[in-house]
């Protein structure tokens, strides 16, 4: 029978287990190697929404890749988007009732719900696995209904720490029956979740990954000059994320002002290309910093992704910065933070738990609580390149110790281990 419902991700990209074990410590490497060979002749099935297009697909893409070097069969599947737009604004409005949202599901909304994760469920069925690893609560229940002998692993990707009771009464009965329940971060853990299930993996990111490239300084401000009009010359300040009111980039423009009244040819650039199909929130919220940005010369904002190569652009700002600021207020982690750091930038960032997480503050970055600390601390590092340097490399030492790929990597084999035991 011919996949409908699901279709398998097929993924070019290889890799080689010596391209990534050079960036462990010995003893984690010795640890993931031994996981590994438990696991070999096992097969793990990897099923989530979308194949393209998001954080989860962007861990998947770096993941089985790296299981397969390993030695461990995987496999990914996403779900057709033939299937209709139905069954995903049904999914859509779970995703966010999960999420907190109130949202009305009627009768005949889970009715069809459960007809579409029935068929999905009778096509995994047919996929031959040892653990199935369901994420994102789309394919909850059709994770749920498929496999009864398997180990299954469910993903939530998301907050669910405040979810919206009446949506959430229907779905955790289905939640509680996963072998192993695994978040980003233990704030995102509902409580009625049982503790025994529940664990928690830390977001890395890949330094095999495009998106990690360690570009020259010099030749990362020559491609923004070229790309983006931004003179070389001029000491370079950069937040890169979405136009988000927890960003907070109108309090960067705020300190960036106080930052001008000592250096006034610095320049600040807020990236924050809006690659999402649809999202007025950042459009409004760009909106507003545009008109404020509109009568300084020295800030470049960048929003429309048309004409950009986004991902490059985003790399070679994160290089090209003298410094990083992100100025959150509320961050879940803040890969952006993680990823400037293994740029070995010296970040200063905003008080947000997931910030927190990765800076140490004064040892290996800052952490700020108001525009005039922000500033204040910009200028120091300003006028102090050897400080800079200092928090950099600590920065780097930080992110190679916890938050790096082949880390994670190893907390999905223990994973799939324990399912196995
Ligand atoms: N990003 C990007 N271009 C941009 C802004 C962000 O490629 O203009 C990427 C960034 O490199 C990171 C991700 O989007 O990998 C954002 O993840 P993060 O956890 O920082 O924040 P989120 O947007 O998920 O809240």
């Amino acid at each position: 029978m011919p996949r409908i419902y699901l279709k398998k991700v097929i993924l070019s990209k290889q890799v080689r287990r010596a391209d990534f074990l050079r960036f462990m410590p010995a003893r984690q490497k010795k640890e993931l190697l031994k996981q590994a060979s438990g696991l070999r002749g096992k097969r793990v099935a990897h099923i989530n929404a979308v194949a393209d297009g998001g954080g989860v697909a962007e861990i998947l893409a770096s993941l089985i890749p790296y299981l397969r070097s390993l030695g461990v069969e995987s496999d990914w599947y996403s779900i057709n988007p033939d299937v209709g737009e139905k069954f995903f604004k049904i999914t859509n409005k779970i995703h966010n009732a999960l999420q907190g949202a109130p949202v009305k599901i009627n009768n005949r909304e889970w009715a069809d719900y459960k007809q579409v994760s029935r068929r999905i469920a009778a096509e995994l069925d047919k996929i031959d696995c040892d653990v199935l690893a369901v994420n994102d609560p789309q394919i909850l229940l059709a994770g749920h209904y498929a496999h009864l002998n398997k180990h299954k692993i469910y993903f939530s990707h998301i907050d669910t720490s405040s979810v919206f009771k009446p949506v959430w009464k229907k779905l955790v009965p289905v939640i509680k029956l996963y072998h192993r329940i695994v978040f980003s971060n233990r704030d995102f853990v509902n409580g009625s979740l049982p503790g025994r299930k529940v664990k928690i993996f830390t977001p890395a990111i890949d330094p095999l990954s495009p998106k990690q490239k360690i570009v020259p300084q010099k030749e990362a401000r020559l491609y923004l000059k070229k790309h983006g009009g931004i003179p070389t010359r001029c000491p370079l300040i950069a937040q890169i994320s979405r136009f988000d009111i927890w960003k907070n980039p109108a309090g960067v423009i705020q300190s960036f002002r106080i930052v001008q009244n000592t250096y006034p040819n610095a320049q600040l650039v807020l990236v924050g290309f809006n690659t999402a199909k649809d999202n007025p929130t950042a459009r409004v919220v760009y909106k507003d910093i545009a008109a404020v940005a509109s009568k300084s010369r020295d800030i470049f904002l960048f929003f429309d992704p048309k004409g950009k190569d986004v991902l490059e652009f985003t790399v070679m700002a994160q290089n090209a910065a003298d410094i990083v600021v992100q100025n959150s207020t509320k961050e879940g982690f803040g890969l952006v933070v993680t990823e400037a750091m293994w740029k070995r930038q010296a970040v200063i960032g905003g008080p947000a738990s997931g910030i927190r997480k990765q800076i140490r503050n004064g040892k290996n970055g800052f952490i700020v609580k108001s525009p005039e600390e922000m500033a204040q601390k910009i200028i120091f590092l300003l006028s102090r390149p050897t400080e800079r340097k200092r928090l950099g490399n600590s920065a780097k030492k930080t992110v190679l110790e916890n938050f790096l790929f082949p880390r994670l990597v190893l907390d999905h084999l223990k994973l799939y281990r324990s399912c196995l035991k």
